[in-house]
């Protein structure tokens, strides 16, 4: 049985049974987070996972980035212009194939209907909550685990190449500072100071945004790395097998169907298939506007004496990030409608390639790169899904959109939480899906 609540004057005062069963639907970097706090708070967990290991779709190779400082949506007054600006253009930051998709158009319509500004101020406060108390759990788990993940706590250093940019960030800026979460504003020397490797490129930058508490890290090397973990404090994985369908009966879910059999055992179920989850949502009268973003990543061996990045970077012209990973450089960027399809678009890869070359010239050997595409499981107001629904015993984690890794920790506390019946440390209100 699912851990019942006793709720007195609107406070958790009291449970009974604790331990449940949890089938984790999915190992990317949320489903293996969400394992993790399950395991600790001494619960029997199993997680359900396509691929042969953990964390080898969207969350395998993505810009490395723990940056509660992007946590402004992309749906905001400014991006209906500037998406028609790039429209048409081959190696522009957003690429957009029109195609018969009602689940794409609905979304788009939902998208636009979140770019005014109260909307967004009300989306960024949603996801700057979650963005940093993932963040200080990221410190705790750290603290605890102790592995190694290519963790640079160097922060986040936003820099911008023209004026009008600049000016519109320090907006944003100021509303995440009324948040809590305070960055520092440079000039072009000061952008210089932080991060030595783009003195080269000085002349270009108009200024910068600085948020010392943010961090990057290899977020499949960690999700791999927590798997383990989860895995030696009894954790249970079934890797290579597809999930097909949920089965329920009445309100409650009562197992998965998968390509090798069903499993029937299993008190809760935690739905983290990224930008699977509508699919497999649909079908029991879910609906949630996630779509697949198509991102891209490029990671270039450092040379020796290269001169690379230590500081988490990013371009915003370019809508570029960067994230040193050891002696690795990772560049990722990009956004993409268009379905499910994962093919790589030549134009856009080598566009990515080409930009971070004429920044960083001295970085490493352009032969070696590892070109690689990945999926954002979306929403239109760009806040995770994060919660109950109508089933008893399922609960949703997924939606993360372009911050997934930045969110993992805390999202995945919140809803281990959740099934354990404990007060969570942030609130829910307006995460779960009843917001659409
Ligand atoms: C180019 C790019 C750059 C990014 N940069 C950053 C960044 O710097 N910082 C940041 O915070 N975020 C970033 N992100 C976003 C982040 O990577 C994602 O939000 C995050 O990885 C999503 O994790 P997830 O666990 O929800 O999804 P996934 O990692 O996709 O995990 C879902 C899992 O479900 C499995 N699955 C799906 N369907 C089934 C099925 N039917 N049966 C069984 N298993 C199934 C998949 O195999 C997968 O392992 C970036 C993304 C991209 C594409």
């Amino acid at each position: 049985m699912v851990c019942h609540e006793t709720i007195t004057n609107q406070r958790l005062v009291e449970r009974e049974s604790c331990k449940v069963k949890v089938l984790v639907l999915g190992g990317g970097v949320v489903g293996i987070t969400t394992a993790y706090y399950l395991v600790k708070a001494g619960h029997d967990v199993e997680v359900i996972e396509r691929q042969e290991g953990a964390g080898l779709e969207t969350s395998f190779a993505n810009g490395g980035q723990v940056s509660a400082s992007h946590a402004e949506p992309w749906a905001n007054p400014g991006t209906p212009l500037r998406a028609l600006k790039w429209l048409g253009k081959a190696d522009a930051p957003l690429l957009f194939h029109p195609r018969i998709d009602p689940a794409l158009w609905g979304w788009i319509i939902r998208f636009l209907r979140n770019c005014t500004h109260t909307q967004a101020s009300r989306n960024l406060e949603r996801t700057l909550r979650v963005a940093m108390y993932s963040r200080e759990s990221f410190a705790e788990v750290r603290e605890e685990l102790a592995f190694d993940y290519d963790l640079k706590t160097r922060g986040i250093l936003h820099f911008y190449r023209n004026r009008t940019d600049l000016t519109q960030a320090k907006h944003a800026a100021a509303e995440m500072a009324a948040l809590g979460l305070e960055q520092e504003f440079l000039d072009a020397e000061g952008c210089v100071a932080v991060e030595p490797a783009l003195a080269s490129a000085r002349g270009l930058i108009a200024g910068g945004l600085y948020s010392p508490l943010d961090e990057s890290g290899d977020a499949h090397k960690f999700t791999d790395r927590l798997a383990q973990v989860c895995a030696e404090k009894g954790a249970c994985f079934r890797y290579g097998a597809s999930i097909r369908q949920l089965l329920s009966k009445g309100g409650h879910i009562t197992g998965v169907e998968t390509d090798s059999g069903e499993i029937r055992e299993g008190d809760a179920f935690v739905m983290s298939l990224g930008s699977y989850s509508p699919l497999l949502l649909a079908p029991l009268g879910i609906k949630i506007p996630v779509y697949p973003a198509k991102g891209y990543s490029i990671t270039i061996p450092v040379k020796e004496g290269g001169i690379a990045p230590e500081t988490s970077l990013t371009d915003d012209e370019n809508k570029l990030v960067f994230s040193r990973l050891g002696d690795r450089l990772r560049v990722a960027g990009t956004a993409e409608f268009a379905g499910y399809d994962t093919s790589m678009n030549d134009t856009r890869a080598e566009g990515i390639l080409n930009k971070a070359m004429a920044l960083f010239p001295e970085c490493g050997n352009a032969d070696k790169v590892e070109f690689w595409t990945g999926l954002r499981p979306l929403t239109p107001d760009s806040v995770p899904v994060i919660g109950r629904t109508p089933y008893d015993n399922l609960y949703l984690n997924t939606g993360h959109g372009t911050l997934g890794w930045t969110m993992s920790c805390g999202s995945g506390r919140m809803i281990a939480d959740l099934i354990s019946g404990k007060k969570s440390a942030i609130p829910f209100d307006g995460l779960g899906m009843d917001r659409f």
